[in-house]
C-alpha cells in the first residue's frame, strides 16, 4: 500500500529530521541547485522548504551557502 510505503520513506527521513529539519550534509547536497534556483528568481522556500530552513537556522550552512552564491552570481554575470 502507498500509505505504507509513504511511512516507511517518512520514518527513514525523520531519522535525519530532528530538530524539525535537516542535516548539513543532506542541506549541502542541495546547495548548488538551490543556488541556481534561486538566481532564477525562485524561492528556495519553495523549492526544499526544509533545506532553506535548515540554511536560515545553521550559521555554517548559511555562509556556505551565500558564498556558493555570490560565486555562481558572478559567474552568471561574467558570462553572455
Ligand atoms: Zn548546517
Amino acid at each position: 500500500m502507498i500509505n505504507e510505503r509513504m511511512r516507511r520513506l517518512l520514518d527513514c527521513l525523520a531519522a535525519v529530521h530532528q530538530e524539525g529539519g535537516i542535516d548539513c550534509a543532506t542541506a549541502a547536497r542541495h546547495f548548488t541547485s538551490l543556488c541556481e534556483q534561486a538566481l532564477n528568481g525562485a524561492d528556495i522556500h519553495n523549492i526544499l522548504p526544509q533545506a532553506a530552513a535548515h540554511i536560515a537556522h545553521c550559521p555554517d550552512c548559511q555562509e556556505e551557502y551565500e558564498a556558493l552564491l555570490a560565486v555562481l552570481r558572478a559567474e552568471q554575470s561574467g558570462e553572455t
